[in-house]
C-alpha cells in the first residue's frame, strides 16, 4: 500500500502553476490513508505554503535556494534526488509541463524507477494505483500500473480538477535547505518572446487560427475575441509555417497539447496532427467556410462561414453578454 505521495509544485513567474494544484488533487484521489507531501523550490517558496495546504497537502517541504528560482536540470536534479532520498516517496507527481517533460525522465532514469508520462487520471483498482494516459495521438487511452516500487508520474494540465480550497486544513511545514554544488550552467537572464500572456497548456479558453486567417494581421480579429474572453491565442502548423504567427503558438502533434474548456478553431481544416493537440478540449467550436472541413467532425458547434465576418460578430455578442453580466 502506498505510504507517501510527493507532489513537486512548480512555480512560474513567482506563482504556483495550476497543474501543481491539480497534482495535489491527483494525489488525494489515490491517497487513501497515505501522506500527501508537496515540495516547493526557490527563494519565495515559503509564500506558497498557505495555497498548498488549502489544496490538499499534509506536509510541505520548502526547498529554499536561489539556484532553484528558475529551472536548470542540474540544480533540480541534485535537489530532487536529495529530497527523494530523504522522503522516500512511493509516488512522485508533477505537471506534464516543459519542466516536467525534462526533469521526470532524467530523474526516473537516474533513480531506476518507473515513469508514467502525460497521465490524465489516477485511480485505485484492487489496492493498486492505475494511471490513464493517451496514446496514438489521443485516439486511445491506456491504463498502466507500475511494476517498480516507486513510480514517477507527470499529469496533463487541465484534466484533473483542483479540489475545493479548504482554509481549515493545516499542513506541517518542513524547511529543507539543500546544498547545490558544481553547477555547470546558471541562468543569467530570461528573454521572453512577446505572447498573449496566457499559458496555452493551462488556458480555460483558446481561440486558434489556421491558414484561413491569411496573414499576420488576420490574427487581430482572433486576438480581439481572445482578449475579451481572457483566452489564449493558438494556431495550426499551417498558420505557423505560413509565418502568420510564432511556432510557440502551434497546437498539435508536434506543438502543444491543450485541453481547455472551450476551443474556438478559426480557419483550421482539422488535420489529424492538429486534432492530436486539441481534440480532448471540453467544447470545440469550429468556424470554417468549407462545410466539408474535417474539423466539423470533432466540433460540438460548427459555423460555416467566413471567419472575418463570424469572429467579429461573436466578439460583439460576447461583449453584450459580458457587459450584461457586469451590470
Ligand atoms: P489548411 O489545411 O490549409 O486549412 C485552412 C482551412 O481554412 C481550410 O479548411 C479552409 O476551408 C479554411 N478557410 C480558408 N479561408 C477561410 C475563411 N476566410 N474563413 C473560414 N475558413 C477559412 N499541424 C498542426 O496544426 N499541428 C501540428 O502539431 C502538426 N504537426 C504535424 C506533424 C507532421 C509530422 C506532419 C506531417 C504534419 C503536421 N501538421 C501539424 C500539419 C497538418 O498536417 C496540416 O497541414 C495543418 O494542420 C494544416 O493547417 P490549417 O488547417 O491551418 O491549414
Amino acid at each position: 500500500m502506498t505510504k507517501k505521495i510527493l507532489v513537486l509544485a512548480e512555480m512560474k513567474d513567482g506563482n504556483l502553476r495550476n497543474v501543481s494544484i491539480e497534482g495535489l488533487a491527483a494525489a488525494r484521489r489515490v491517497a487513501q490513508d497515505s501522506e500527501v507531501i508537496a515540495a516547493v523550490f526557490g527563494s519565495n517558496a515559503t509564500e506558497q505554503t498557505s495555497i498548498l495546504q488549502q489544496y490538499g497537502a499534509d506536509t510541505i517541504y520548502i526547498v529554499d535556494n536561489p539556484n532553484l528560482n528558475l529551472y536548470t536540470p542540474s540544480a533540480y536534479m541534485q535537489s530532487m534526488n536529495e529530497l527523494i532520498q530523504t522522503i522516500k516517496p512511493d509516488v512522485i507527481i508533477m505537471g506534464h509541463t516543459a519542466v516536467g517533460k525534462d526533469l521526470a525522465p532524467r530523474l526516473a532514469a537516474r533513480l531506476g524507477i518507473g515513469l508514467v508520462s502525460d497521465a490524465t487520471n489516477l485511480t485505485v483498482e484492487n489496492g493498486e494505483i492505475v494511471f490513464t494516459r493517451p496514446i496514438y495521438s489521443g485516439k486511445v487511452f491506456q491504463k498502466k500500473k507500475s511494476i517498480s516500487s516507486t513510480v514517477f508520474a507527470t499529469i496533463r494540465p487541465n484534466n484533473i480538477p483542483a479540489l475545493e480550497a479548504d482554509t481549515t486544513n493545516v499542513a506541517k511545514v518542513v524547511s529543507h535547505p539543500v546544498d547545490i554544488t558544481d553547477l555547470r550552467t546558471v541562468i543569467t537572464e530570461v528573454v521572453k518572446k512577446a505572447s498573449s500572456g496566457v499559458d496555452l497548456t493551462e488556458a480555460k479558453i483558446i481561440v486558434s487560427g489556421g491558414r484561413g486567417v491569411k496573414s499576420v494581421d488576420g490574427f487581430n480579429v482572433l486576438k480581439e475575441l481572445a482578449d475579451l474572453l481572457g483566452a489564449g491565442v493558438g494556431a495550426s502548423r499551417g498558420a505557423c509555417d505560413a509565418s502568420f504567427c510564432d511556432y510557440s503558438m502551434q497546437i498539435g502533434q508536434t506543438g502543444k497539447v491543450v485541453t481547455p474548456d472551450l476551443y474556438i478553431a478559426c480557419g483550421i481544416s482539422g488535420a489529424i496532427q492538429h486534432l492530436a493537440g486539441m481534440s480532448n478540449s471540453k467544447i470545440i467550436v469550429a468556424i470554417n467556410k468549407d462545410p466539408e472541413a474535417p474539423i466539423f467532425k470533432v466540433a460540438d458547434y460548427g459555423i460555416v462561414g467566413d471567419l472575418f465576418e463570424v469572429v467579429p460578430l461573436l466578439t460583439e455578442e460576447f461583449k453584450k453578454v459580458l457587459d450584461g453580466a457586469v451590470v
